[in-house]
């Protein structure tokens, strides 16, 4: 016992971190750590109060015996993770190799003595030493210490390399014993699948919008300039006009607008390209803000009928396709260098996503 105890000279440095000046400046140490091992560290109540409130609550306990020597024991942590965690409470300072050889000892510590600096700190290392071998480890660790972050950054891991993870003695371990944590990264990895899947739903239902604003600029396009086969009625064609920018969608448009004026079948026969010609022109009314001087055909004749059905409850999901159509054009316009970016936007969208488009494919 007797050589395990420090003397408050000897780790006035080394243990508390401080200039040999400012250590030697402290009043004698009124209080002991003891750690594993029987080691006990001189330390003084006061700084410790200062930094940690849950060791104020222990120092400030009444004590059974006025004269019994103050001990705190801090067990089940190795001794120099200890020695290293009450250097932190001394000088808020803990060297690198410390914090990778103790890294989750000091969390444990930090957590339970509530010293949120220095729980930032280990938490922050511990991600970025995560490996597979220790992931389901820290992610317990994470769970009881109340590191959100370290948390979700271990859940992901294991989400994203779950066939090796699973091989792991960690993950055995906590088979047979923690069942709810398990039962907990199974729904997080099905939650994070469907996720994916929504992405990617939004990523198509964002497609076919910006698919929609295209058609709608490539219709006024043929009905004022004109393209290959199809201009405005009171123009004649110029012969041999070339292709525009936007040829493999006006083409389709323009074969749609020849059958549309040729259909004998027409919308009220049944025919399916005729009803989504009848769309696209009515999509255009909607959007467009000169039906006075537009050239697109029944520009004029859909706005007057959209002003007398203003009122009409079944016109929402219409005036929200429309919302979404403009919008499209000016999300995919902007630079969006972060998945994280568009990510947003799509969640906006689907916020009121509307499951209808899909039959306006050209
Ligand atoms: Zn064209
Ligand atoms: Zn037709
Ligand atoms: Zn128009």
């Amino acid at each position: 016992m007797e050589e395990n105890q420090i003397t408050s000279l000897s780790i006035s440095e080394d243990l508390y971190g401080l200039s040999s000046a400012t250590a030697r400046e402290l009043p004698e140490p009124d209080l002991h750590i003891l750690t594993s091992g029987a080691l006990r560290i001189p330390v003084h109540s006061s700084i410790l109060a200062s930094v940690s409130p849950v060791l104020e609550n222990i120092i400030d306990r009444p004590r059974k015996h006025r004269s019994s020597e103050r001990v705190i024991p801090i067990l089940g942590v190795p001794r120099d993770a200890v020695v290293a965690f009450l250097r932190f409470l001394y000088s808020s300072r803990c060297t690198a190799e410390e914090l990778e050889k103790y890294g989750i000892h000091l969390l444990a510590m930090s957590h339970v003595y509530y010293v949120p600096q220095l729980k930032q700190r280990c938490t922050k290392v511990l991600v970025e030493r995560l490996t597979i071998e220790n992931v389901v480890d820290v992610l317990q660790l994470a769970r009881m210490c109340d590191a959100p972050d370290l948390y979700l950054k271990c859940m992901k891991l294991v989400a994203n390399n779950f066939k090796t993870v699973e091989k792991t003695e960690g993950w055995q371990f906590l088979q047979d014993h923690d069942p709810w944590l398990e039962l907990q990264i199974l729904q997080f990895m099905d939650e994070a699948e469907s996720r994916k899947k929504r992405t990617r739903r939004l990523r198509e239902a964002h497609s076919t919008y910006l698919e929609l604003s295209e058609a709608m600029e490539c219709l006024e396009h043929i009905f004022t300039e004109g393209c290959t086969s199809v201009g405005p009625y009171d123009a004649e064609l110029k012969k041999k006009k070339e292709p525009c920018s936007k040829f493999s969608m006006c083409e389709g448009l323009q074969q749609l607008i020849r059958h549309f004026a040729t259909c004998k079948k027409r919308v009220n026969g049944g025919c399916l390209r005729c009803k989504r010609m009848w769309q696209l022109l009515r999509l255009h009314a909607s959007i467009c803000d000169q039906p006075d001087s537009c050239r697109v055909p029944l520009c004029r004749q859909f706005k007057l009928k959209m002003q007398q059905q203003e009122k009409r409850k079944d016109d929402a999901r219409w005036n929200l396709l429309v919302r979404k159509v403009v919008s499209a054009k000016a999300i995919s316009s902007l630079a969006l260098p972060k998945r994280k970016r568009s990510d947003q936007e799509l969640q906006l969208q689907d916020q009121t996503h509307n499951h209808g488009m899909r039959s306006f494919r050209l």
